[in-house]
């Protein structure tokens, strides 16, 4: 079925989109590889105050829009600290009074662009609850992407609707860069929200996700066909190994080599969570990678 208002390629920045009877969308203006069109920040609540979902990137511009599509805000809930999703939230809650909700920092370091201005007035784990005026939303703690993401749950119109932040997205593929992002819990998070039977997935870049069975389905086959081409790959580098940059060549061969060394974080969150692969330094990007399958195995494999 087609969402209501404009489609991912109409969607203009500033602009708020109704995407349910209580959640409207709110395009940042910060497109990029990594980022699609740019960051959704969602509004939810038909009744003031409403409840913002990451507010994005600190930009002047954003912050305008977002306090005319709502110039009462009861509570910023924010998915993670990366750049491009919380450090909206400090101008934000200066000019409403309203207070920062996350997780918290990054458990472990990242090479991902992290907001370290991030300071939250209110700590959130698995299972808490916000309340608005009108609507409650259910922080599930979802690391993999980044060990502090959070997703939001709604019930709608007796809609379930997910906030994924950036463990789900819509129209680009979600970067697991190791030491804070991890492949294995990601996977795990991937297959909690699949039993959870949504209704519809709000994704932190891209368009609402209609399908998200289908979704889910497709993007856990995706990740287990990648990993099974760099861990096939590490096998064809022989005994001496492979650097992910190496095995990216290979492996991502269908992907733009603009987006190769983002696909290195990803090659490198694959061998990391598998027990096939061995290396003496696991923590650092540029560290060569064996294979603990022998070469035998590999005949009537894909
Ligand atoms: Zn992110």
């Amino acid at each position: 079925m087609d969402g209501p208002g404009p489609g991912p390629g109409e969607a203009q920045a500033g602009l708020p989109v109704p995407v349910s009877p209580l959640v409207r969308r709110v395009l940042a203006p910060n497109p990029s590889a990594l980022t699609g069109r740019g960051t959704n920040t969602y509004l939810v609540g038909a009744r003031p105050p409403c409840t913002v979902i990451d507010p994005g990137p600190a930009d002047e511009r954003h912050l305008g829009a977002l306090l005319s599509a709502a110039p009462e805000v009861g509570a910023i809930l924010v998915t993670h600290t990366h750049g491009d999703h919380s450090p909206g939230a400090a101008g934000l809650a200066a000019a409403t009074g309203a207070p920062v909700c996350g997780f918290g920092p990054m458990l472990r370091p990242s090479v991902e662009r992290h907001d370290d201005t991030f300071r939250a007035d209110r700590l959130l784990a698995d299972g808490d609850a916000v309340e608005g005026a009108d609507h409650r939303l259910v922080a599930l703690h979802t690391p993999g992407h980044a060990s502090n993401h959070l997703c939001f749950l709604l019930e709608d119109g007796g809609e379930r609707l997910l906030f994924a932040g950036d463990h789900v997205m819509q129209g680009s593929t979600v970067v697991i860069a190791p030491l804070d992002g991890d492949m294995t819990e990601y996977l795990d998070q991937l297959e909690r929200i699949r039993s959870l039977g949504i209704d519809r997935i709000l994704p932190g870049h891209g368009a609402p996700i209609d399908d998200p069975a289908v979704h889910l389905r497709d993007l856990l086959a995706h990740r287990a066909a990648r990993a099974a081409r760099v861990l096939a790959a590490l096998v064809d580098a022989g005994p001496l190994g492979a650097t992910c940059d190496e095995l990216v060549e290979v492996a991502y061969a269908d992907v733009p080599a603009t987006l190769h060394p983002v696909a290195a974080y990803s090659a490198w969150a694959i061998l990391r969570a598998s027990s096939e692969a061995t290396s003496d330094c696991p923590d650092a990007l540029d560290g060569a990678w064996r294979s603990n399958r022998s070469a035998e195995a590999r005949p009537g494999q894909a």
